[in-house]
């Protein structure tokens, strides 16, 4: 059976070829179609279902030539051959290189002339495909292999611009899939990427592209008509239908899949596959360490699943461009005297779109690599903030700045310090690093020579979150530290419960062997003090005193202590 397609817009001419095929192919079964009016989107859909294709130059409308050209640059596939009654000597040429596989005159058109140029173009297009399938097929899972995919996802980018549609790459990475090679062995690796590619297959291969990239890696590529929607969503869904378990060695070997998504807008023609696949390629590990971020702070996994992270990420990126940071100031006061004797900065991101206090932002900016640049604005932001406040004549007082380790492993961090007190001429003693416990439980070389370098400026240091984190106490006093600040989970547990207060005296006394001032974090009710060891150079910090409050409402309370003071 050969289905044969005529696009000739004379219906005489039609009826002249399709005698001619019945001639050549007397005996066999044939289907004729006749386009007289083809357009390219019609015919992309249906040209696959030929055998043959005849195109008749001649048209009405447009030359066969650059209809052929048409359809080849779109990727089809069926032999062409292109009909004319010009006699012009180079029309073979340029009917080749549109994508034509033969070529005949009208008037030469005979039995044996088309039987030839039939036969020869099936055979060799069948030939050529065989080959094009070998390498453009993983051997490994049977799915297209990385060439394919260069070819596949470049056509589709000049697709979706030409067409004003859109595209959406699923980039898929298995997770730990090293481990289930060195564990059950090549075999079963290979193994688990076939039954992977085939549910990749299985799920899209209907309807879009997958293609193995390498490794353990697959593309599948989505070119839709209308907007493919919300990135998260197309993950989502992706990641619900996507069988995660396969029967190997007799057992439900569970692997995971990290899923990136980008997308190409039709007003993107510029995009280049390498770039499309950059894209995907960050979304992909923004998912991978998103997971392991889950992992580890399974306390606040609940509340970071209902946001979109890599949303996030993109807005806070750019937050300090558009001015969407902000500090908040939170005074400390003296245990003896209740009066204001320092302040803490604590950040706030005034996003339009998102809800988020620095408990949640804050590590998402260490995770994803962006704490050193917001790091760096909140330390210049609070120096400019001292030189404000000094030039207006307030009560100038030292100001404690959140650190993350991370800025410390910036080994310009220490510069950065010297540059800012420098630019806003402010005395180091002014300025207060808090660092968290958590920081000095490993690898802590390179942050105390930072911390040194820094102290010998004439800066303080403090340890945030004391008596949580797991610090070594041997390390603690070869460490430049001034003060300690008991986590404010032993004061919440005051006054009733005695242990607690036994490890926070535990803990005041340890910071008076060391020389530290202790600030007891987290004080609502005075209550809470009750039995604590404080002595008359710590301080307090905590709602009962003052919440963290903006610069404006601050001037206030500093003026009416100023006052008082005289
Ligand atoms: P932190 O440094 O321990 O800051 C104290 C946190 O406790 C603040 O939360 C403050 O609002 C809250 N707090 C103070 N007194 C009380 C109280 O009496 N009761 C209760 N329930 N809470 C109290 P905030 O501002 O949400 O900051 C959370 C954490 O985010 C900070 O903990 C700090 O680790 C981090 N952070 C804030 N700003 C920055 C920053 O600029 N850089 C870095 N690296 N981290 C920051
Ligand atoms: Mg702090
Ligand atoms: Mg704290």
């Amino acid at each position: 059976m050969m289905r044969v397609l005529i696009i000739e817009d004379d219906e005489c001419d039609f009826e002249l070829i399709r005698r001619t095929f019945e001639k050549a192919f007397h005996g066999q079964q044939l289907t004729f179609v006749w386009e007289p009016d083809p357009r390219l989107d019609h015919l992309l859909r249906i040209i696959d279902d030929f055998d043959i294709c005849m195109v008749d130059n001649g048209l009405q409308n447009f030359s066969g030539t650059d209809l052929i050209d048409g359809l080849t640059s779109a990727g089809v596939q069926t032999p062409m051959i292109l009909l004319t009654g010009d006699l012009r000597p180079d029309l073979d040429q340029e009917a080749l290189q549109a994508g034509a596989s033969d070529f005949l005159h009208k008037d030469k058109i005979s039995a044996t002339s088309v039987s030839r140029a039939a036969r020869y173009c099936i055979a060799r297009k069948e030939q050529e495909r065989r080959l094009r399938d070998m390498a453009y097929t993983d051997a490994l899972t049977g799915v297209a292999n990385r060439a394919a995919f260069d070819e596949r996802c470049d056509a589709a980018i000049a697709q979706v611009t030409k067409h004003g549609w859109f595209l959406n790459l699923l980039l898929l990475d298995l997770d730990d899939f090293k481990l289930i090679n060195d564990t059950y062995g090549h075999p079963h690796g290979d193994e688990v990427l076939r039954q992977f590619a085939a549910e990749l297959d299985r799920l899209f291969g209907q309807d879009h592209f997958v293609a193995r990239l390498g490794g353990d890696e697959f593309g599948v590529l989505m070119v839709s008509h209308d907007d493919p929607g919300i990135q998260a969503d197309v993950r989502r869904t992706a990641r619900k239908r996507l069988a995660t378990s396969f029967p190997i060695l007799g057992k439900d070997m569970h692997v995971f899949a990290s899923i990136g998504v980008t997308s190409v807008a039709p007003e993107q023609n510029d995009m280049s596959v390498t770039e499309v696949l950059h894209r995907a390629d960050r979304s992909l590990y923004c998912d991978k360490r998103r997971r392991r971020f889950e992992d580890v702070h399974q306390d606040r996994a609940l509340h970071l699943k209902e946001i979109d992270i890599e949303a996030v990420i993109q807005h806070l990126e750019r937050a300090s461009d558009l001015n969407e940071l902000e500090l908040y100031y939170q005074p400390k006061v003296s245990f003896k005297t209740g009066r204001i004797t320092g302040l803490e900065a604590l950040l706030r991101w005034n996003s339009p779109e998102f809800q988020v206090g620095p408990d949640v932002f804050i590590p998402i900016a260490e995770e994803y690599g962006l704490i050193r640049d917001i790091g760096h604005w909140v330390i210049e932001r609070s120096c400019q903030q001292i030189r404000e406040w000094s030039d207006q004549g307030m009560p100038v007082l030292p100001v404690a700045i959140n650190v993350s380790p991370a800025q410390l492993e910036d080994l310009n961090f220490f510069k950065s310090v010297q540059d800012s007190l420098a630019t806003y001429n402010i005395p180091p003693s002014l300025v207060e690093f808090e660092l968290t416990e958590g920081a000095f439980s490993s690898g802590i070389s390179n942050r105390i020579d930072q911390m040194q370098q820094v102290a010998s400026l004439g800066c303080n240091w403090a340890i945030d979150d004391f008596g949580i984190g797991y610090s070594s106490l041997n390390r603690l006093h070869k460490l430049p530290i001034s003060k300690i600040k008991i986590d404010r989970t032993f004061l919440e547990q005051l006054p009733k419960d005695n242990t607690a207060r036994d490890i926070s005296n535990a803990i005041i006394s340890m910071a008076r062997s060391l020389k530290m001032d202790v600030v007891a974090e987290g004080v609502e009710d005075p209550a809470q003090l009750d039995g604590l060891h404080l002595s008359d150079t710590d301080e307090l910090q905590g709602f009962h005193c003052y919440r963290p409050m903006t610069v404006s409402a601050l001037s206030g309370i500093l003026a009416k202590q100023a006052a008082q003071a005289i």
